[in-house]
């Protein structure tokens, strides 16, 4: 079932809606780390803070290698949407990626995978990377339809030219998400793979080069298993994000 994959792993990290000024000094442990000569130098790595934090991080982060992405974003570049942050803002305050389509947003938004599919959109409109995520219920996966859902899910969810360059699809199976469950290692080798099937099909040669991302209680002693798993190309991870050490242990067991 392993394999060395042939793409850049990203190890992405999704704060939601935790985090503070002070707290921002977890991240900048995680830049230093990331600036020592020789520490996982063939991995992404990238925090996506809440996003009134996501301007000050991006001003520490840079220069160095930590990425800084938005948790979301409204498929429109101005208007009247109070509360709402366009993938335009997202990108001048110093974001590179924005992650769309969180089970979080589905479940508490009411988001659909059409207006997932306008985020998408929107986040390509302003030059970030967008990180689609999809993934069953756990009544979804009891029914026997997880590869119907995230099928589904990735069929209407992304815009019709997607590229590696502006897409990142994470599945994250929705009862793995917070719950410390994580999916059996060969149950998420058979998403991945349905998933690689359905991006060669949909895109040729581009969708072999598209990231897949796991995401679902990604733990430092967990990771070194699941990120070796076929087309496992790197984990969005919520909890253990908020902790460097706990956060780099994870780079540190993809860039192993
Ligand atoms: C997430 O929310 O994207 C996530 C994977 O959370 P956790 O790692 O806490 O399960």
């Amino acid at each position: 079932m392993a394999r060395e994959s042939p793409l850049r792993p990203l190890i992405a990290g999704n704060w939601k809606m935790n985090g503070s000024v002070a707290a921002l000094a977890e991240a900048l442990a995680v830049r230093d780390r990331l600036r020592e000569p020789g520490f996982a130098p063939g991995v992404d790595v990238m925090i996506c803070p809440p996003a009134p934090l996501l301007a000050l991080l991006a001003r520490e982060a840079a220069p160095g290698r930590l990425l800084v992405g938005g948790q979301d974003c409204h498929a429109l570049a101005s208007g009247a949407h109070t509360g709402d942050v366009s993938a335009e803002l997202l990108k001048d305050v110093g974001a590179c990626a924005v992650i769309v389509g969180h089970s979080e947003r589905r479940a508490e938004h009411a988001e659909r995978d059409i207006d997932v599919r306008r985020k998408v959109a929107a986040a390509h409109r302003a030059g970030l990377t967008a990180i689609v995520c999809l993934g069953e219920t756990a009544g979804e996966r009891r029914a026997g339809l997880t590869l119907a859902v995230v099928g589904r899910q990735l069929r209407v969810s992304l815009p019709e030219h997607v590229r590696a360059a502006d897409t990142v699809i994470a599945y994250e199976p929705v009862w793995a998400i917070g719950s410390g469950l994580t999916a059996e290692p060969g149950d998420v080798a058979e998403v991945h793979g349905f998933l690689r099937q359905a991006l060669l099909e949909r895109c040729g040669q581009e969708g072999g080069k598209i990231r897949l991302l796991y995401g679902g209680s990604v733990k430092p002693d967990n990771a070194k298993e699941l990120l070796a798993i076929a087309d496992v190309n790197g984990a969005l991870v919520g909890g253990a994000s908020l902790k460097a050490a706990d956060f780099l242990g994870i780079v540190a067991a993809c860039g192993a």
